[in-house]
């Protein structure tokens, strides 16, 4: 049935469907090859209603929206101390590819690539064989979007071709004695999560599961603990955007990460789980497209978390 919300999608999809600002991400070779005329958004409520409009069953591989579901499964699997003896919860103001080490050597947080490295490979436990760990975070991100995904071989195959950064940041953390396992497997295993893919419903049902506190809103299991969802949604909050997450804490005020391929994963405690998608990315790395649907959304919605009643 059509109602008011399809209706509120549709306008906000139409007004930014003439931006063609920016450009598609071209360091991994798979990814500079997306459609880049591709706009999709969807919004999930906490009772699992899923509303979209766009481009909204187009899948792309998640790349750095993984980031903080990998975080909440090594939460959920080692707790809060054993993650931060590895990984700090501070915005490193660099680029998401560089060495940000605080002065203990600790990644300085697990939403820039070399945090998330270290991230992934505490998924789990220390019994775990590469493929095992593999299994388990594929499992527990398809447990957040409520159903089985996918990884896109392609993808990954093209950015290990290219990944040579991300390795020698795996190997960095090891020489710091912070990363469980050997640097091969963690980067292999991080690249693969980048390249599960969704559309962006499933990005909005994953917002939702960590917005609820951690019952997925379509299967109604818990996946994480509430502490774990509360734990990665302050995170997002000052670690989401890139360099830009205190220009997006202002404007839109929602817990968001984004990624290379475009998708921009939203999450407002207790209300909404969003899910964008749109390939050209600004000077920062977002979505140009997305930035500005959210910055509309949460205008014509009244969603800033800060707002005041
Ligand atoms: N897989 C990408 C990389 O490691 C993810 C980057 C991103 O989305 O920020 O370079």
């Amino acid at each position: 049935m059509r109602t008011p919300v399809f209706d509120l999608l549709d306008q906000l999809v139409d007004s930014c469907q003439d931006n063609r600002d920016g450009q598609v991400a071209q360091y991994i070779p798979e990814l500079a090859d997306a459609d880049p005329e591709k706009l999709a958004l969807a919004l999930c409520t906490p009772d699992g209603r899923v509303y979209t409009s766009g481009d909204a069953e187009h899948e792309f591989t998640m790349q750095s929206i993984s980031k903080p579901f990998t975080y909440a499964l090594a939460l959920r699997d080692r707790g809060l101390d054993r993650v931060l003896q590895s990984v700090d919860v501070e915005p490193s103001g660099n680029a998401f590819n560089e060495i940000s080490l605080d002065s203990r050597g600790r990644a300085k947080n697990p939403m820039i690539n070399i945090g998330a490295i270290t991230t992934y490979a505490l998924a789990g436990d220390d019994d775990m064989t590469a493929g095992d760990r593999l299994e388990h975070v594929l499992d527990g991100l398809s447990q957040f979007a409520g159903r089985e995904l996918s990884v896109a071989e392609d993808v990954y195959q093209s950015e290990l071709s290219t990944g040579w950064r991300n390795l020698a940041l795996a190997a960095l953390m090891k020489g710091n004695d912070l990363l469980v396992g050997e640097p091969q497997d963690a980067m292999h295993g991080y690249t693969r999560a980048c390249a599960i893919n969704v559309d962006a419903r499933d990005v909005a049902v994953m917002g939702m599961t960590l917005a609820t506190g951690g019952v997925n809103p379509l299967t109604k299991k818990r996946v994480i603990p509430q502490w774990v969802a509360r734990q990665v949604l302050s995170v997002m909050t000052t670690c989401g955007m890139y360099d830009s997450a205190g220009d997006w804490l202002s404007r839109v005020g929602i817990p968001a990460k984004s990624g290379v391929s475009g998708g921009v994963l939203g999450a407002l405690p207790g209300q909404v789980g969003i899910g964008a998608f749109s390939p050209r990315l600004d000077r920062f790395g977002n979505s140009v497209r997305g930035v500005k649907i959210y910055e509309r959304l949460s205008h014509q919605l009244g969603l800033h978390i800060m707002n005041t009643p």
